[in-house]
């Protein structure tokens, strides 16, 4: 017998901390196995003590190295009998500041860890979705996917691919029977956003402050449904829409807004 034992599995990058980790909680809570990867062995042994050791599989991974994502599935793979019902690449990272200021290398390891990395596991783990039935292939996008946003503009173009891809892919893996979608989060509780921002977000609207068990709850409802896009909060989605019709003027608006 496996250490799954026939549950239904998922398997999360960045899982040590913020949306990833919440997500494995509510997972677990459900009676899920859950295996949970990052860069992070501390947060990720927290997680391990928190949900027992019966109930999950942790590993270090660091999402840009596709040997260590090799090694990674197939101790999951293991652990699951060949089982994956839910990939979800979450892992990344931020930087922030204008283009011009920032060193090339930054820029680079964004792409490495938000683009490359989510490329790593989908190739890796898709035999894995295959043979799964109603297996979901899920990735952590942003609402800076909606309009590339001026002081993130790389990260931002990061998200768009990621969002592009889950597109293009969610047609092709209908061979497959595996669904595609994303979260496109606006503003989220975690380690991610510098404390400022948090503090001076906005009590309404799209970028108000969220909590990062309201994307768990969503990377859950994704499961049951054959929506491709999800935004949190949901208003997101105006913002999608008026990108997509009048960007000229949303760009100038986010401009004024940044004083920039
Ligand atoms: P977080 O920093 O709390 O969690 C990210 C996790 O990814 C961390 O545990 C970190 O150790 C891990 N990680 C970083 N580099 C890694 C690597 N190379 N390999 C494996 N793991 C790595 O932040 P979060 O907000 O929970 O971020 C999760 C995802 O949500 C990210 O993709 C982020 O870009 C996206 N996102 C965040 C927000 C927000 O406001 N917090 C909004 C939109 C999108």
């Amino acid at each position: 017998m496996t250490q799954a034992m026939g549950r239904q599995s998922i398997f999360i990058t960045g899982a040590a901390s913020g949306m990833g980790r919440e997500t494995a909680r509510l997972f677990s809570q459900q009676g899920w196995f859950v295996g949970a990867f990052d860069v992070d062995r501390a947060g990720l042994e927290a997680l391990q003590t928190e949900l027992g050791a019966d109930n999950c599989l942790v590993h270090a991974l660091d999402v840009s190295d596709k040997g260590q994502f090799e090694a990674a599935i197939a101790a999951f793979s293991t652990a699951t009998g060949g089982r994956m019902d839910i990939l979800f690449n979450n892992a990344g990272i931020a930087m922030r500041g204008f283009f011009d200021e920032m060193p090339l290398e930054d820029q680079l390891r964004m792409i490495q860890v938000n683009l490359v990395g989510v490329l790593n596991g989908i190739y890796t783990a898709l035999p894995l979705l295959k043979a799964t039935p109603n297996a979901l292939c899920f990735t952590t996008s942003s609402s800076s996917a909606t309009m590339g946003m001026p002081l993130i503009a790389v990260y931002a173009a990061t998200k768009h691919a990621v969002k592009g891809l889950t597109e293009a892919l969610s047609n092709e893996f209908r061979r497959f029977d595996v669904r595609c979608a994303d979260v496109l989060p606006g503003l989220i509780r975690t380690g991610m956003p510098a404390e400022d921002m948090l503090a001076s977000a906005p009590p309404k609207g799209p970028f108000r402050v969220i909590e990062a068990i309201e994307v768990a709850r969503t990377v859950w409802e994704a499961y049951q449904s054959e929506t491709l896009h999800w935004f949190v909060p949901s208003e997101l989605a105006d913002l999608d829409k008026a990108a997509g019709n009048t960007p000229e003027q949303l760009r100038d608006k986010l401009g004024a807004h940044m004083k920039i």
